[in-house]
């Protein structure tokens, strides 16, 4: 089609392995975590708890992730990037870049015409933590995987683990070519490739949703005076003018008072009618 599509899909497929220089650095303290703000978190606990639920073999990979030393970091680094694991083969994943928003705002498709989803590559990316921390890793490929990498062969039958559970088209090509017979899922489970769906559109997530624009792992509020003046209230960016939250977080405003501003311009509940408020 377009070549914008074309783009769209070399960016999908590189999944691969980064070198990582100093930064984002591994955890010291154990297990799989996120970092960054609240709202990130809550993202990632939602997406965590899904993915467990999902099946038993994925409920176990999250388990040995969640007690092990050398889990990685979870990272955002936003604008619905696709997600990639930073690793030194040496010493395995120091962190998952992860924006759960990938498929959302990018309609991003794999080779094989399959739609990304948010839940599903992130599953990709643990596999290839887990498969570190079982130092079960094999970057070979030969005639049997179809030329394809056996360490990205187990997470993409991971991740098809996951997208059969929650009824999404499995992959059926890693990269360019055809996932060897052995490692593709039952033929009644495929969906046919030329065909053209839509993707599922999941909810944005809560990081995107409060408006939070992103730094590096991190997303912050708006800028203040962009759209008006912010306030972060447990991790989520509130207009100051809320009148839940006027001024400050939790001020909420009673009735009939409304959240207006004073003569020095804050925010503040107002009584309608008194001149040294306005809204
Ligand atoms: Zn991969």
């Amino acid at each position: 089609m377009s070549h914008q599509l074309t783009f769209a899909v070399h960016v999908v497929v590189t999944c691969g392995l980064l070198a990582v220089p100093t930064s984002p650095a591994r955890s010291q303290s154990s297990g799989l975590q996120a970092v960054g703000p609240v709202c990130y978190k809550l993202d990632f606990d939602q997406a965590i708890a899904e993915i467990k639920s999902a099946d038993p073999t994925l409920a176990d990979m999250i388990d040995t992730l969640t007690a092990h030393g050398e889990s990685p970091t979870i990272v955002r680094y936003g604008g619905g990037a696709n997600p990639k694991t930073l690793s030194k083969r040496s010493t395995g994943v120091s962190a998952v870049q992860w924006d759960p928003d990938v498929g959302v705002q990018l309609p991003n498709r794999f080779h094989d015409n399959v739609c990304t989803d948010g839940y599903a590559e992130f599953v990709h990316e643990l596999a290839h933590a887990y498969l570190f921390v079982r130092h079960s890793v094999d970057f070979t490929s030969d005639a049997s995987t179809n030329f394809v990498s056996r360490f990205e062969i187990s997470a993409t039958q991971m991740e098809n683990t996951y997208r059969l559970a929650k009824g999404l088209c499995p992959r059926l090509v890693y990269g360019s070519r055809f996932l060897p017979d052995w490692a593709l899922p039952p033929p009644d489970k495929w969906c046919d490739i030329f065909a053209v769906r839509p993707c599922q559109q999941r909810p944005v997530s809560r990081c995107t949703a409060l408006g939070g624009g992103c730094a590096g792992p991190l997303c912050t509020c708006p800028a203040p005076g962009f759209l008006g003046s912010w306030l972060c209230c447990n991790g989520h960016c509130i207009l100051e003018s809320d009148w839940q939250n006027c001024g400050s977080c939790g001020n909420v405003c009673k009735p009939p008072h409304f959240c207006g501003r004073n003569s020095s311009g804050k925010a503040t509940c107002c009584l309608p009618g008194d001149p040294t408020c306005h809204s």
